[in-house]
């Protein structure tokens, strides 16, 4: 399937952004402690298909540092007003990539999303290229 632009924003509408994906090249669901607690359901892309389409101030920031890193990974993005989690993004060594909450895409398809592949990863012990033992939670 071609990448496709959609439209993403958050409860209240005070954050938007427009991100280019092909959702048939699959989503995720992780483990780690974060995704777990925001029950994140993500696709990534390389950040020049990402576009925020609000004023930057209206988002909150978080990062964290799990023990034994030096630097957060990630930055991740929320809503001031209403709280709802939209993406974060992280530099690897190939360039800043973006996540995406999925569920705060507006105009996607609903057939179009349930029938996108979802990978587990067991992001709670790093290890990204494997599925969680348990991933009845996720
Ligand atoms: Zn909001």
């Amino acid at each position: 399937m071609p990448r496709k632009t959609y439209h993403g924003s958050c409860h209240c509408g005070n954050v938007r952004y427009a991100a280019a994906v092909d959702l048939s090249l699959g989503t995720a669901k992780c483990n780690c402690s974060i995704c777990m607690k925001m029950r994140i359901w993500h696709v990534i892309f390389k950040a020049k298909h990402f576009s925020l389409l609000s004023n930057p101030e209206l988002m909150g920031e978080y990062q964290w540092l799990p023990a034994g890193r030096e630097k957060s990974r990630m930055h991740y993005f929320f809503c001031k007003t209403c709280g709802v989690p939209l993406f974060a993004w992280g530099d690897f060594p190939d360039g800043r990539y973006y996540a995406i909450q999925v569920t705060t895409l507006d105009d996607v398809d609903a057939d179009e999303l349930a029938a996108a592949p979802v990978k587990y990863e067991d992001g709670r012990h790093d290890r990204f290229d494997r599925v969680p033992t348990d991933i009845r939670l996720l």
